[in-house]
């Protein structure tokens, strides 16, 4: 699978206020609760090594609407749940950083706590914290028959640079995250539906806390593969140790949200992105390969 990411990341930020042309995550039956755009799904063993390296507190958690039978009421909505159990699915946190994608100038837009805004480049490509479904996203798209985030940034802002340069799905690609066998893999289920009150509210108003994070990150880690069961002993074991990370993305997010102006707003002063992410511990990024 080859793309040009160059000059793009439309797959790290949201960019609905530079014309995303829809909101697949909030359509159909399972609709994120959140309004995160793109959130990357993660799974066990992703999260799992997270927070080994110092980074839980760069995670959050996504819950889902949705109708029917399968769903539990919280704080007023109706959660995709299996029982009274909430489904959801950890992700990688946003900030609000200094960006200029698509050729454009620069603008506030809520990006991936790994994104370089400056380089428009992953922090942690090619390195054992790169996530499978950044890896795999277009190729899933593409047997899906749905466009990539490729094709729609180039339908709205031009073919320029030539995004997609291969269109067949690759030969080694894994199964979607949300598919078949997802259970305790990559769709987690919370063992403590009674003690979830408030919680989701603010996952929905996006003022989640790091007690409500930690809570959502700790049952996935200690989640067993095929199946909804939650390991109480290693549950406990990892919420305090995501309590207790203190990363530079953390760190950053709180620098970013004090100088971000609305979404898609006009970046008229911003502190640098090296004396925010990378004196703080962020890795420098590669340059691009030809
Ligand atoms: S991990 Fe890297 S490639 Fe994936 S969304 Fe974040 S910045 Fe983009």
């Amino acid at each position: 699978m080859e793309v040009n990411c160059e000059g793009c990341a439309g797959c790290c930020l949201d960019w609905r206020p530079l014309g995303a042309p829809d909101d697949r995550e909030r359509e159909g039956r399972y609709r994120a609760l959140d309004d995160t755009y793109h959130l990357v799904p993660l799974s066990r063993d992703e999260i799992r090594a997270f927070v080994d390296d110092g980074l839980g507190d760069a995670l959050v958690p996504r819950l889902f609407a949705a109708d029917g039978e399968r769903t539990t009421r919280i704080d007023g909505h109706d959660v995709a749940a299996i029982g009274d159990r909430p489904a959801f699915l950890v992700g990688l946190r946003k900030s609000t950083k200094p960006v200029a994608p698509f050729g454009g100038d620069r603008v506030w837009l809520d990006a991936c706590g790994f994104l370089d805004p400056d380089t428009l480049r992953c922090r942690i490509h090619d390195t054992d914290r790169y996530p499978e479904r950044c890896r795999t996203y277009p190729g899933h798209n593409l047997e899906l028959d749905a466009d990539t985030e490729c094709e729609r940034v180039e339908r709205v802002h031009g073919e320029s640079g030539e995004r997609l340069r291969d269109d067949t799905v690759p030969a080694d690609l894994p199964p979607p995250p949300l598919g078949q066998g997802a259970l305790g893999s990559t769709v987690f289920l919370h063992p403590d539906p009674d003690g979830l009150g408030g919680a989701v509210a603010r996952l929905v108003a996006g003022e989640s806390t790091p007690e409500d994070r930690a809570a959502f990150v700790a049952a996935a880690a200690a989640s067993a593969p095929g199946t909804g069961a939650v390991n109480d002993d290693r549950y406990e074991r990892e919420r305090e140790r995501v309590l207790a990370a203190d990363s530079w993305v953390s760190a950053a997010d709180t620098e970013w949200r004090a100088a971000a102006g609305g979404p898609g707003e006009s970046v008229t002063d911003a502190p640098d992105a090296t004396s925010v992410e990378e004196t703080r511990g962020a890795p420098p990024t590669d340059e691009w390969d030809d």
